[in-house]
């Protein structure tokens, strides 16, 4: 496996170590996705102990800087920088399930007969080499922060992986607490075993154990939370208690939740009310909960999430793959008109195809503009604070990340204007959204280390990497029995 811890050290010539000075001048321009979207030209950086320690035009930081030293000097120029994008749900432990599933399954099918049996086969050595790999993904497609939805095994494993790495993040446990009834074909005891504690307090318990055990990992990169599966494998009181052990805690949660139209169908016949109704009448709600998806919601449910400051990742990819319904019933352009935070997701890579954050801006720039027939839905500067600046407020993160600001920490990606697709340009703002895609990013930083260089992520041996991980995401599918035979319609949890 890789090594990351051993080979950090010459990753961003050790510009987030303590006192070590960057100044990166002459920038095209800098999106700083400030309060008023402020956008420089001609800009420069200044990084000190690995955040921004001055941001703005060259001419006024260089004014500023007078004749302090620098320890390191890059030429800016034919390079444009954005905030670090943030993703808001992704699940780590996923990423050897690329292109496994067929693309005919609705979400709960997805999720019943072909991602629990391949995560049940999932073991340590897997999800590390999963973990590495996705979080490789992200850093090469801009992302600099997640919030990964929870570990099949042990969260401490995600939080070493992914803090060796050199990302930011947000960890936690896997956790479901309501076996079905009937043991699904492809299921086996030992899998049931494995995936559901036996009830919610002592789920809760191992939650907990992972915060005290995780937060604050890598010097605080890493974070971790009580995050939990949610909808029908978890209890109405592990939901809740989720959301009041993570209070206590002083950190947040996240779960899935009306993440499609049947669930919500199955909640109102089994409950006579919608799945986020019933939390609320719950009073399960709250500012430190990141509910995942959200796409069958009612328009007083929307008004429940605005009214408590209960946030929302929004996953457009997964939505278009297991046809959620964003553009048909999503209330998101709704969500973002009341006031609620609505951040970018990714999800895993099978229930969405990539680990692209890059890409998910594309898409809810323009999703609904042309569902609505409306030009002036959503657009690119909202798809851009959405995946930055919004998605940092979700993780209660924003006095740190999410903008390009002195005092925050250095989180930026930068992206190289003399790629064709850069070429030639006016508004940054729209060829970004509109014209370009990862390919062009030229190099992502966290903490003032440069993690991805244009060419590759320094921290790790990406060719090793991808060779192990070919060979252990054919033996899970393997193992996990994934084959014509397994279901692609579901009635269980009915
Ligand atoms: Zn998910």
């Amino acid at each position: 496996m890789t090594k990351p811890e051993a080979t950090a050290g010459r990753t961003g010539t050790g510009a987030g170590a303590p006192g070590r000075t960057t100044l990166i001048e002459h920038l095209e321009f800098a999106l700083t996705v400030d309060a008023d979207d402020t956008l420089v030209r001609d800009a420069a950086l200044l990084l000190r102990d690995g955040r921004i320690a001055d941001v703005g035009p060259t001419a006024d930081v260089l004014a500023r800087l007078g004749d302090s030293p620098v320890d390191e000097r890059i030429d800016g120029r034919r390079r444009g920088v954005i905030p670090g994008l943030i993703d808001t749900h992704v699940h780590l432990s996923e990423t050897l399930s690329r292109a496994v599933f067929p693309d005919v399954l609705s979400t709960r099918a997805w999720v019943f007969h072909w991602a629990k049996p391949f995560y049940a086969h999932v073991d340590d050595a897997d999800e590390e080499v999963s973990v590495t790999l996705g979080a490789a993904e992200m850093l090469r497609s801009g992302t600099t922060c997640f919030l990964d939805m929870g570990a099949q095994n042990d969260a401490g494993l995600t939080a070493r992986a992914a803090g060796g790495l050199g990302v930011r993040g947000v960890v936690g446990r896997h956790a479901a607490d309501r076996k079905p009834e009937r043991i699904p074909p492809g299921w086996s005891q030992e899998m049931v075993d494995h995936h559901f504690f036996p009830d919610h307090k002592v789920a809760l318990e191992a939650l907990e154990d992972s915060v005290r055990r995780w937060n604050g990992h890598a010097d605080g990169r890493i974070r971790c939370w009580v995050n939990i599966e949610g909808k029908e494998p978890c209890s109405l009181e592990l939901h809740v208690g989720a959301r009041d052990l993570a209070e206590r805690l002083g950190v947040g949660t996240t779960y899935h939740i009306a993440s499609s139209i049947e669930e919500s169908r199955v909640s109102e016949k089994k409950y006579g009310m919608w799945p986020v109704t019933r939390v609320a009448q719950a009073d399960g709600l709250g500012s430190n909960l990141v509910l995942a998806h959200a796409v069958a919601l009612t328009d007083d449910e929307v008004a429940s999430l605005a009214a408590t400051g209960t946030t929302v990742a929004f996953c457009p990819s997964t939505s278009l793959k297991l046809a959620k319904g964003a553009t048909s019933i999503g209330k998101y352009p709704e969500m973002i008109e009341a006031g609620v935070t609505v951040g970018l997701g990714t999800d895993g890579v099978s229930a969405a195809g990539n680990l692209n954050l890059h890409r998910q801006v594309h898409l809810v720039a323009g999703l609904f503009k042309d569902a609505r027939l409306d030009p002036t839905l959503v657009g690119a500067r909202k798809a851009l604070r959405m995946a930055t600046v919004e998605g940092a407020k979700a993780l209660g993160w924003d006095d740190e990340i999410g903008s390009l600001e002195p005092g925050k920490q250095a989180d930026f990606v930068l992206f190289d204007l003399d790629h064709h697709e850069w070429s030639p340009y006016s508004d940054a703002l729209q060829a970004l959204v509109w014209s370009v895609s990862a390919a062009s990013i030229a190099e992502t930083w966290v903490a003032g280390r440069r993690l991805y260089d244009g060419e590759k992520v320094t921290t790790v041996d990406e060719t090793a990497l991808r060779a192990e991980a070919r060979e252990r995401a054919a033996s899970i599918v393997a193992r996990a029995g994934l084959n014509d035979d397994v279901p692609v319609t579901t009635t269980l949890y009915d």
